[in-house]
């Protein structure tokens, strides 16, 4: 049985993770999505509330789980039983700082290799941060998230705004 993991921050899951679980899948039997619980990157959602919202975007896959984590990749990595890593590349952007955590990753256990799936040219520009932006000025995102995420993005902007006027 090959599991890999594909870790990340997820805030919110966008087509473009999707399109990479789903192409993980054709080389590993199992996935398992590694939500990062990182409070210093200032997260729109909670990490039990990113976990949701890919158990219902994922929900037409088989064998694929949703998992939190803290700490070291590796160290989950190995709590998972897996041997590989999943990451997606964008542009040549991407490739610096994920060739240098892959290395590492790898110096930190030798067992552990990563593998790397290019974006799909259609969602190539697409990522959290952009997807937050554009729903925070009004835009339409439907675009950009699984229809079961497009409203839970806009609820947390009026939220903030209405916390912001009180
Ligand atoms: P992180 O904070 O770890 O970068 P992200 O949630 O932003 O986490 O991304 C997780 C992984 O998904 C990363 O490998 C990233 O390069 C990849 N990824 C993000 N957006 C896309 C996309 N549009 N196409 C392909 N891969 C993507």
């Amino acid at each position: 049985m090959k599991r890999a993991i594909y870790p990340g921050s997820f805030d919110p899951i966008t087509f473009g993770h999707l399109d990479v679980i789903e192409r993980s899948l054709r080389i590993a039997d199992e996935v398992i999505v590694g939500v990062l619980n990182n409070n210093s990157k200032n997260p729109l959602f909670t990490s039990e509330e990113r976990v949701k919202m890919i158990e219902e975007a994922t929900s037409h896959l088989k064998n694929v789980k949703v998992v939190a984590f803290e700490g070291l990749l590796v160290d989950f990595v190995k709590q998972m039983n897996a041997n590989h890593v999943v990451r997606g590349l964008r542009a040549v952007t991407d490739f610096e700082y994920e060739l240098q955590m892959s290395q590492l990753n790898n110096a930190l256990d030798e067992d552990i290799d990563t593998v790397f799936l290019t974006t799909r040219l259609e969602y190539a520009y697409l990522s959290s941060s952009i997807t937050k932006e554009i729903a925070m000025m009004g835009g339409d995102i439907r675009k950009f998230v699984p229809a079961c995420v497009v409203d839970k993005v806009y609820d947390k902007y009026q939220r903030r705004e209405k916390n912001e006027q009180n």
